[in-house]
């Protein structure tokens, strides 16, 4: 059973019967994520593909969830596609059973339900249990979001946690993706932050603009332009094919409220663990502009072993970055290893 849960459910009435990869201009991100693909087998219909490429085995462990703004910027017949393989689930998932349910300890730090602090500074609110994709190596997928709380009164004892520690200057909103929430909880939720003085910033953990551009509104704008706090966006991109003009305008939006940009991307086998796919990866964020922050090595979670990629081939691949790109456009390669007070580099 997924644990990472599917935004509004009840609409598998695609408009993908007349296999239209063809998200409509003026949908809302909400209608986006309604009309979003739902099943294997209608995303390999969609791309031309054929069915068995699908896994139901993979879809029963965790469905599959993409919006069609990023399943346009896919290529047809390609069942390499870098972006179709981070949300198709294959039989490789199922194949491969090693692997944990929490790799990263997350029981073990959590404050009070909903807060999780591992580092100093620092304390990680799942803001939502909810995405905007379902990312197939999400090192999440097995984690109980269904314990997590939803909503505002919910939120206050992991506020109250907050604001009793005066050591925590940083708060990151993360989940799932914070940016599942309505403007008008998130805009709440960052006055009772910016209302506790020891609360210096605020970071949102967020694929929301990556996947569906146009939640990049007015009402988002407003709240992050409105905060008395130092407000970072964390993006997720993985390749450069996933960037298109409508994601640029977003980051421009972003960019032009006051926000910060980073990224944080996962290397993966067969979507981007080539010299030439972080390069132009990287190059592709720095213009737009947007400062590659980490690049993971896979978290062992089960059902993503098929992505990993040793490490010493990823030091390669960073080493090679070095020698092409500005220093600030290179990523810090980095493990998250139970127990340890930071992200480790390798
Ligand atoms: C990754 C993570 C952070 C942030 O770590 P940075 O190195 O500051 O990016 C904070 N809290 C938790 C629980 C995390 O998993
Ligand atoms: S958006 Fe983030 S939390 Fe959601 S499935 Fe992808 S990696 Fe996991």
């Amino acid at each position: 059973m997924s644990q990472i849960l599917t935004p509004e459910a009840e609409a598998v009435e695609a408009c993908f019967r007349n296999k239209n990869v063809d998200p409509r201009p003026g949908w809302t991100w909400q209608e986006s994520l309604k009309h979003s693909i739902r099943s294997g087998r209608e995303l390999v219909e969609a791309l031309g593909l054929p069915f068995d490429l699908a896994s139901k085995a993979a879809e029963a462990d965790f469905p599959v969830f993409a919006p069609l703004e990023y399943v346009s910027r896919m290529q047809l017949g390609r069942p390499d596609d870098p972006l179709l393989l981070q949300v198709l689930g294959t039989k490789d998932e199922t194949d491969a059973a090693s692997g944990l349910l929490d790799p990263v300890g997350d029981s073990q730090s959590t404050l009070v339900p909903g807060l999780l602090k591992k580092y100093a500074g620092r304390a990680l609110m799942i803001a939502s249990g909810a995405c905007a994709v379902h990312c197939r190596y999400c090192f999440r997928r097995h984690f109980p979001y269904s314990d997590v709380p939803a909503g505002r009164s919910r939120w206050q004892p992991a506020l109250d946690a907050i604001s009793a520690d005066q050591s925590i200057a940083e708060v990151i909103l993360s989940g799932g993706d914070p940016l599942s929430l309505r403007d008008t909880a998130l805009q709440r939720l960052i006055d009772s932050l910016g209302s506790m003085a020891h609360v210096q910033r605020i970071r949102v953990h967020t694929r929301f603009p990556v996947m569906i551009p146009q939640r990049v509104c007015q009402s988002l704008l407003t709240w992050v332009a409105s905060s008395r706090c130092a407000v970072y966006f964390v993006l997720h991109f993985n390749h450069a094919a996933e960037v298109d003009q409508h994601v640029v305008d977003a980051m421009h939006k972003l960019k032009r409220a006051g926000a910060m940009l980073l990224n944080q991307s996962v290397l993966l086998k067969g979507v981007n663990d080539s010299e030439a796919a972080q390069r132009d990866l990287c190059q592709r964020l720095i213009d737009i502009p947007v400062l590659p922050y980490y690049l993971h090595q896979l978290d062992h979670v089960r059902g993503a072993m098929h992505f990993q990629v040793s490490d010493d081939r990823a030091r390669e691949i960073i080493a090679a970055l070095r020698k092409d790109l500005p220093g600030y456009g290179v990523p810090q390669l980095v493990r998250e290893i139970a127990g340890q007070p930071h992200k480790v580099p390798l």
